[in-house]
């Protein structure tokens, strides 16, 4: 892509966040680091408080108590424009009512570096097509954002998070929709670019593979931080998903890889014995 400077990647922090919304706890007094430039996976079944949590990160949400800090400067407290300038979220409500088309949603992510009612000049626009290209969806650019389908319309929204050229990044689920190639190409752009991320995943596999370290929600608190290796156990996996299953390294890298032992009796097919 083109040379245009990026911000280095920043620390991320959330330091004993807790959100309360109509007298529920959603999330549970969270502390957590991530450093310049590396990736964690935030995982953890549905209603973990997940979402909630990188909603306080992208300032949709405020924390009731605790802080999020970036580079060590509350977000909360920071000129909007200069936020968005260094962190860029992919948030799951962001999809829908855009009357626009794919490059012009793209094309979005631009703005926390102009002043009003400033044009794309030609480097914005060499960064919004690289963008598009990135995430196999240039040729979509004319199309309206509205008709695409759940996975083009995600990958329009990591692209629109990339053109943003921030250090930081966070992502809900960002893989979702996509199939498998286009899974694996969104995060690796996302190691590739080099960004400090926090990302939401729900595949336990995937975020052994691409991830630093996991950080393990359950009922809005932090039940495991750690690498892949240390977090993702049979125990934990029983505790904290109530499944049974097998983790075993892969041979060349040491990570683990996760299979769901199946119940016979439950699942209704049979098991294989040999
Ligand atoms: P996750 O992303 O891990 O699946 P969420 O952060 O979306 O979890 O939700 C955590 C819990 O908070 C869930 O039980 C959800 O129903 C609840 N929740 C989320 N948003 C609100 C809200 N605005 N008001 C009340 N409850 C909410
Ligand atoms: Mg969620």
């Amino acid at each position: 892509m083109t040379g245009v400077p990026v911000p280095g990647p920043g620390a991320l922090g959330a330091e004993d966040v807790t959100v309360v919304v109509n007298g529920r706890t959603l999330v549970d007094r969270v502390s957590l680091h991530v450093a310049p430039g590396e990736v964690l996976a935030l995982v953890g079944p549905n209603g973990a408080g997940k979402s909630t949590l990188l909603r306080t990160f992208y300032r949709v949400l405020r924390p009731t108590s605790g802080h999020v800090l970036l580079d060590g400067e509350d977000v909360w407290r920071m000129p909007g424009k200069r936020l968005a300038q260094r962190l860029a979220a992919v948030l799951q409500e962001t999809a829908g009512d855009f009357e626009l088309t794919v490059y012009e949603v793209v094309a979005m992510g631009r703005t926390p570096h102009k002043r009003a009612f400033e044009g794309d000049d030609a480097e914005d626009r060499d960064i919004i097509m690289g963008s598009l290209e990135e995430l196999d969806v240039a040729a979509l650019a004319q199309a309206p954002f509205d008709r695409l389908s759940g996975g083009e319309k995600q990958r329009v929204l990591i692209a629109r998070a990339l053109a943003q050229r921030t250090g930081t990044m966070v992502l809900d689920e960002p893989t979702n929709h996509l199939d498998l190639r286009h899974q694996l190409d969104a995060l690796r752009l996302v190691r590739r670019v080099g960004v400090t991320a926090v990302i939401a995943l729900h595949d336990l596999n995937l975020a052994a593979s691409f991830c630093d370290r996991i950080c393990v929600l359950d009922g809005g608190r932090v039940v495991a931080t750690g690498t892949p290796q240390a977090v993702l156990t049979r125990d934990l996996l029983a505790e904290v998903y109530r499944v049974e299953a097998e983790v075993s390294r892969h041979p060349g890298t040491g990570i683990p890889q996760i299979t769901v032992v199946p119940d016979a009796r439950r699942d209704g097919r049979p098991v294989e014995r040999g």
